[in-house]
């Protein structure tokens, strides 16, 4: 559903005639001159203002008349570079060096030009010939693999290596679409169910619990809070145990978020759909009190399922926290009005089954769940 963008760079070897080389090895060398003017410049005007400075190509453009007669891409490409290499510089002097001046000598000539979109076409184009440059016209070129007819070019960086040879790699953007994600089944979609003594509990019957540890810091937590209790209200212990209560306090909260994380993004990942009820949450919280340390998780777990799921271009699908998921048997569907708040388990006076009140519970969300949200696909289509 969502468009990607994608990039695919393609490099073929050029073959430029007599003029096109000339015009080339030009480009190349206003490139570098360029970059070593402005780099002067900036040293000069670093030494007079202290300040940070890069003149504009067209700057240069009067005392250098020869900089008209190459295409003016490559040389805004310049000014990028080099103001580039000064933020990575002095962003991060260790790794990268202060900008150097280029010699005529030094490593491999290269330009860079964007390519932009005129009404009378792209400014770079490749094409079964060759590729076609901005004032260069088409350069003749071996082409390997043909870009495909919906790449739209972004740039070309043509390069010479020091034995002489011209390579120029094209960097085309494409949007790709994601398939959308199929209709769910009964087989593919979960049901969660609120549980007292789970975190949830889902219509395969399974029940996670918080891992271990994050219980123990429940456990831990307890305990320094009843030693608080005990101490003076004011006192320098009472003050260094509040504080250490505030570090476990965050400690937990950032090992029920990654628990939370993991959970969610592993239904995500391995359900088409997932059903759950509408529930308010400060009543969950009231009949859960004191059940465990993830409660009051719950309700990031609903946000991060949603997201996760919708970005995949799943469905999350809320239930009316009215529907009759607990009383509904699941094997024959009948409703059993009298089943007492408390039963954990009960035997269905109709046709006999035996049922988990919780797993009875999940299964009815996700049926239910999943026929509201087909029905209002095909009221829809
Ligand atoms: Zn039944």
């Amino acid at each position: 559903m969502a468009d990607m963008k994608q990039f695919t760079t393609l490099k073929v070897r050029l073959y430029p005639t007599p003029e096109q080389a000339e015009l080339l090895e030009k480009t190349f060398g206003c490139c570098r001159y360029l970059w070593n003017q402005m780099l002067a410049d900036v040293q000069e005007f670093y030494a007079a203002t202290d300040l940070q400075y890069i003149p504009t190509p067209a700057h240069y453009k009067k005392e250098a008349p020869f900089l008209k007669e190459v295409d003016s891409q490559p040389l805004c490409t310049v000014h990028q570079n080099l103001r580039r290499a000064f933020l990575d510089f002095f962003r991060n002097p260790a790794a990268f060096r202060y900008p150097q001046f280029k010699t005529k000598k030094a490593r491999r000539d290269s330009f860079t030009t964007y390519c932009r979109q005129y009404r009378s076409g792209p400014t770079v184009l490749m094409t079964k010939e060759g590729v076609r440059l901005p004032k260069l016209g088409l350069i003749r070129a071996k082409v390997h693999r043909s870009p495909l007819h919906w790449w739209s070019p972004r740039s070309a960086t043509v390069t010479k290596t020091r034995s002489g040879k011209y390579f120029c790699s094209v960097t085309f953007g494409y949007a790709v679409q994601e398939p959308p994600a199929p209709l769910p089944t009964p087989e593919t979609t979960l049901g969660l169910n609120d549980s007292l003594s789970h975190f949830y509990v889902d219509s395969n019957g399974h029940r996670p619990d918080p891992p271990r540890w994050l219980e123990r810091s429940g456990e831990k937590l307890a305990r320094m809070q009843r030693r608080l209790s005990r101490m003076e209200r004011g006192s320098k212990n009472y003050e260094e145990q509040l504080q250490k209560l505030r570090l476990l306090h965050e400690h937990i909260a950032n090992q029920r978020r990654d628990f939370i994380h993991k959970e969610s993004r592993r239904i995500a990942n391995a359900w088409d759909a997932v059903c759950l009820r509408d529930t308010d949450l400060t009543e969950r919280a009231r009949k859960l009190r004191g059940g465990n340390v993830l409660d009051a998780g719950f309700g990031l777990f609903r946000d991060c399922l949603r997201y996760k799921l919708e970005r995949q271009g799943k469905a999350y699908i809320v239930l009316d926290p009215y529907t009759p998921t607990a009383k509904t048997c699941h094997a024959c569907g009948a409703v059993h009005e009298a089943l007492p708040p408390r039963a954990r388990r009960w035997t269905c006076p109709h046709c006999g089954a035996d049922l988990s009140r919780e797993i009875n519970g999940a299964r009815n969300i996700r049926d239910m769940g999943l026929a509201e949200f087909l029905k209002q696909k095909t009221e829809a289509a």
